[in-house]
């Protein structure tokens, strides 16, 4: 009983008892876990539960929890100092590697979340280009900055409403929400007002809306479209940076984008978020340019120490085929299970992220994942947790695979699948 007492008197102290809401469990009812403890695969709640972990702490747990090079290095960076509101060689050698791995990226500054790199890379793009307005896709997600919090109304060219209250329609008066996978309504929105598009922002495969991929030339064309206006493409790759591929989207598609949002995997489970680069945009930002933007805790020493550990390991030789084969295992193995039962079901993977559907084909759009049969889900979902496998608590979330998600799991994952699917048939 201790997650429920536990989160009876959270929701006393905190709103909702969680300090992030899909925490809570609200799409899928019940109580959410409070977790104790963490190793590799797996996850303990409170009570001692052992769950396998398709969370990964929402993508950073790439490398398997606890990792003890990880855990060392934190503790190393620790004893020497948490934080000191000056440079540190440690963020210059992360800030190295970032521009080594991704070759986009010529300058890099560090930030401690994903919400703050694409607020700044968006001020960026305005800055930089004097322009006003940006394009974002409807069911892309780029944390919960006021002008990037919007969903689309209806119509091929909608100027956004907010999908927050405390968000003056105002603010948001120049985010253009389109549909994800269409290029027509792109052209069309450069049709109209491209010489004042400061910037695209897209997440290149999309993972906050569930899993969904780009149509082949969708992103080649929004390279194409920005180039031809002036405006700049922006890589949200928090989530896919690192965990997609070994060089995130940009990698897989060659597309180079002129700004890169990082977060997630390169701060190894520490807070971390990074924006980069064309040197010649990057040289806007303060104290070079007019552009500001600062941070307290800016390029911390222990959240550094954590992601260039986390970088170190997911760049020894076979880990994204290890990484990629193992959730292209799992994708496989549940549409086998989901067969076996006859429930209505689709699943689709790249690198270490997953997207499991209640519908008969792969989504391509925010409305078409829409049609997913969520009472299915959420059947799934508990039915999971009971048999010790704990999915995102939402049918519109990808999943995690870890390095440490070996054979034995993904069996253990399938006969509690093979249980689950059984009682989705019998809803
Ligand atoms: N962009 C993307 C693509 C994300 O997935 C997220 C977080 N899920 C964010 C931005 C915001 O990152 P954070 O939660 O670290 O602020």
């Amino acid at each position: 009983m201790k997650n429920q007492d536990i989160f009876q008197r959270a929701q006393e102290s905190i709103p909702g008892g969680v300090n992030s809401p899909v925490r809570a469990f609200k799409s899928v009812g019940g109580t959410p876990r409070f977790i104790a403890k963490a190793n590799g695969a797996y996850i303990w709640d409170v009570e001692g539960t052992q769950y396998i972990d398709y969370l990964g702490s929402w993508g950073p747990a790439i490398v398997g929890h606890s990792h003890p090079e990880v855990v060392k290095a934190v503790q190393d960076a620790a004893v020497n100092g948490l934080s000191f509101g000056a440079p540190t060689e440690g963020e210059v050698i992360l800030a190295e590697k970032i521009c080594a791995l991704l070759p986009s990226i010529e300058q890099v500054r560090l930030v401690s979340s994903g919400t703050e790199a694409t607020m700044s890379a968006i001020r960026l793009a305005r800055g930089a280009t004097n322009r006003r307005k940006i394009i974002k896709f409807e069911g892309c997600y780029h944390g919960h900055s006021d002008s990037l919090l919007v969903k689309a109304g209806s119509g091929l060219l909608t100027f956004g409403n907010p999908s927050s209250s405390g968000v003056p329609q105002e603010f948001v008066s120049h985010t253009i929400v389109l549909e994800y996978n269409n290029l027509d309504a792109v052209q069309q929105a450069f049709n109209e007002v491209g010489n004042d598009i400061a910037c695209v922002i897209v997440e290149p495969i999309a993972g906050n809306m569930n899993l969904i991929k780009p149509k082949a030339g969708f992103l080649e064309g929004l390279r194409e479209l920005c180039t031809q206006h002036g405006a700049l493409l922006i890589f949200d790759e928090v989530m896919t940076g690192f965990r997609a591929g070994p060089k995130g989207v940009q990698g897989l598609t060659g597309i180079k984008p002129d700004l890169t949002t990082l977060a997630k995997v390169i701060g190894g489970g520490m807070p971390v978020g990074a924006f980069g680069g064309r040197k010649d945009i990057m040289q806007h930002i303060a104290p070079m340019g007019a552009v500001y933007q600062a941070g307290t805790l800016s390029g911390n020493p222990v959240s550094v120490a954590a992601g260039l550990k986390t970088l170190e390991i997911l760049n020894r030789p076979g880990f994204y085929e290890q990484l990629s084969a193992t959730t292209a295992t799992l994708v496989k193995g549940l549409k086998e299970k989901a067969a076996k039962h006859g429930v209505t079901f689709s699943a689709d993977s790249v690198g270490g992220m997953f997207g499991i559907y209640f519908r008969s084909e792969v989504p391509t759009t925010f409305a078409e994942v829409q049609e997913s049969d969520t009472k299915a889900f959420n059947v799934f979902f508990h039915a999971m947790l009971d048999e010790g496998v704990h999915l995102a608590p939402s049918a519109f979330e990808a999943g995690f695979v870890s390095a440490c998600h070996n054979e034995e799991i993904l069996t253990k994952t399938f006969d509690a699948a093979d249980k689950a699917f059984a009682k989705v048939a019998a809803m």
